[in-house]
């Protein structure tokens, strides 16, 4: 099964799409993960998509397609994929569509979290994230026990440079104007599925396991 966790910045993609792999055993595939992993190891893709995160705008698509395609040709995707962030245009749904057609593969299903704008701009600059396990935490509607450590591990919270409330405000522009088009391509093609992203976050997972007839 290929997934494809579509919605604007802050809607819960990365938190529902742990909880996902936990069900489903199929692998994550976050495309900003992978930036933030490349910039991690100081190379050339990392700096570059750098100057892009920064300002809250698209890496070129050139540049995404080739990244999240030599990261599915890895074994560890062979089984199924839960595409996180990727694809946010229309030219890198074709893209993936495209390469998924040549393996005899397909986008199973699209969920689409859906949230109102005025409650991402909270959810991404109060966003807080565990540098030794990736938990999600949010300082205005799901803060950590302890300010600055991890309830999962111990570990410490950091803010991603790109969650400031003035980059928060770009992104969401930016994925009303290049993004949002691709939920009417895949509403057209059958495969996508609303669920409220205004729930609490276990309601959340419970209507996408339903929505996509994962039994828990
Ligand atoms: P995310 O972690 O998904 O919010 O992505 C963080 C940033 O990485 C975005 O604001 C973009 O600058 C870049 N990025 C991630 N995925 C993509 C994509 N599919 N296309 C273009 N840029 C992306």
């Amino acid at each position: 099964m290929n997934i494809i966790l579509l919605g604007p910045p802050g809607a819960g993609k990365g938190t529902q799409a742990k909880t996902l792999v936990e069900q489903t055993g199929l692998t994550h595939v976050s495309s900003g993960d992978l930036f933030r992993a490349a910039l991690r190891e100081g190379t050339e893709l990392g700096m570059l998509a750098k100057s892009y995160m920064d300002r809250g705008a698209l890496v070129p698509d050139d540049v995404v397609i080739g990244m999240v395609m030599e990261r599915v040709e890895q074994p560890d995707c062979t089984n199924g994929v839960i595409f996180d962030g990727f694809p946010r245009t229309i030219d890198q749904a074709i893209a993936l569509q495209n390469e998924m057609a040549k393996h005899n593969k397909r986008i199973d299903a699209v969920v689409y979290l859906n949230v109102p704008k005025e409650i991402l701009l909270r959810r991404i600059a109060g966003r807080q994230t565990c540098r030794t396990c990736g938990a999600i935490f949010n300082i205005y509607y799901f803060p950590s026990y302890k300010p600055g450590i991890c309830d999962v591990c111990g570990g410490k919270l950091y803010q991603r440079s790109d969650d400031t409330m003035e980059t928060a405000h770009r992104r969401l522009d930016v994925y009303f104007e290049q993004t949002m088009p691709l939920i009417d391509y895949y509403r057209k093609q059958g495969s996508l599925r609303e669920i409220d992203g205004c729930q609490e976050i276990n309601q959340v997972s419970e209507s996408m396991m339903i929505a996509l007839g994962v039994n828990v």
